[in-house]
């Protein structure tokens, strides 16, 4: 009898530990590869600059809902997500390629809405669509985009650049997008129940746009660049706040503290977060998609960072091998954990 080979369930890794598991498996042949698998984006010397390189992939049912996503937004979204990654590395955004796999549901004009929401990304952060492929599906769309953009040597900043006493950042607010997303799902399903009902979703504009269509924060990358301010360590929020910060702790190596008096949350996400029994707190820490930037800064930027608008900052940089770690309105300080997105 043969015998059966174990076979690994990939949900035992998680999305996380099967990176790390590609990575570790992983060889870098050219001296141009400075930076490969660990960051919002590749980073590759071509000799003058660095090329910065991220990829994402967007699958219906899993990362979008076309029932209230609106192929516009989702082109515009997709665009933004991978130029948000560029942004994270303090890298200037320059070319992009779509990649779709689309079934015969699709018609010509519904793909018009998705490429007009492209368009419009490429011409609000001065991108060019530069190629792609596409492909038939038989499950749906699937939507892949890389970005590419460019920052030099002296500017290119890494999650791994954290070290003590630096401050951490935070732009715009937490929580918004994943509160629009929850409105969204809510009128979703009154709707199925009754048909005749109008969604009611005035009141809740802010959110549902921040989940429909969220914007990369280039302007914080040109801004920290007028102020004279370097980043020592830079991601983005896609996951969650305190999945970001995890990675800024493991991949710099040293601990962190966050104040959770101090995290930027809108009052009408505090307000919805409350009407739908959710904890505000836990929705900015583990809400995701809200595609701001986390870094951090040296000390000694302190009087620059401090008037920028639109950045708040929430804590600080603690010891190698340290804790990472969210210090509530009592003073207790507990260690933070990634909920992030459970895709297996
Ligand atoms: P982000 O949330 O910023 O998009 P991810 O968590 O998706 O980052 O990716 C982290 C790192 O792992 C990146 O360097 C990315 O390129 C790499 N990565 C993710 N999936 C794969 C894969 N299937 N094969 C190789 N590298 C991957
Ligand atoms: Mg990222």
């Amino acid at each position: 009898m043969e015998k059966e080979v174990k076979k690994t369930d990939i949900g035992n890794l998680g999305e996380f530990g099967l990176i790390e598991r590609i990575k570790d498996s992983t060889v870098t042949r050219n001296p141009g590869t400075k930076k490969g698998i660990g960051d919002d984006a590749a980073v590759i010397d071509t000799g003058s600059n660095l090329m910065v390189v991220s990829s994402d992939i967007l699958v219906e049912e899993i990362h979008f809902d076309l029932s209230f996503m609106p192929l516009k937004h989702l082109g515009y979204k997709s665009a933004v997500v991978n130029i948000s990654d560029i942004a994270a590395m303090n890298a200037i955004p320059r070319q992009l390629t779509v990649n779709l796999a689309l079934s015969n549901r699709f018609s010509v004009e519904a793909i018009d809405e998705f490429y007009k929401g492209i368009s419009s990304a490429c011409e609000n952060y001065k991108v060019d669509l530069v190629g792609g492929d596409t492909s038939s599906s038989t499950s749906g769309l699937i939507i892949s985009i890389t970005a590419m953009g460019e920052v030099t040597q002296e500017e290119v900043t890494y999650r791994s650049g954290a070290k003590e006493n630096d401050i951490i950042c935070v732009t715009g607010d937490l929580g918004a997008s994943y509160l629009g997303l929850q409105v969204l799902k809510r009128e979703k399903a009154v709707y199925l129940a009754n048909p005749d009902m109008q969604p009611e979703l005035s009141d809740f504009d802010y959110l549902v746009k921040r989940h429909l269509k969220p914007e990369a924060r280039t302007d914080i990358i040109h801004e920290l660049k007028e102020a004279g301010i370097k980043p020592t360590a830079m991601i983005d929020i896609s996951d969650g706040l305190a999945s970001e910060l995890l990675h800024i702790a493991k991949e710099s190596g040293h601990g962190l503290n966050i104040h959770s008096d101090k995290l930027p949350i809108d009052d009408l996400s505090f307000k919805t977060a409350e009407e739908l029994n959710l904890d505000p707190t836990t929705c900015a820490l583990n809400g995701g998609e809200d595609y701001e930037l986390l870094f951090t800064v040296d000390q000694n930027d302190y009087e620059k960072i401090k008037y920028l608008p639109d950045i708040t900052l929430i804590g600080y940089i603690t010891a190698k091998g340290g804790d990472a770690r969210l210090v509530t309105n009592t003073g207790d300080a507990i260690p933070l954990k990634a909920q992030g997105w459970q895709h297996f």
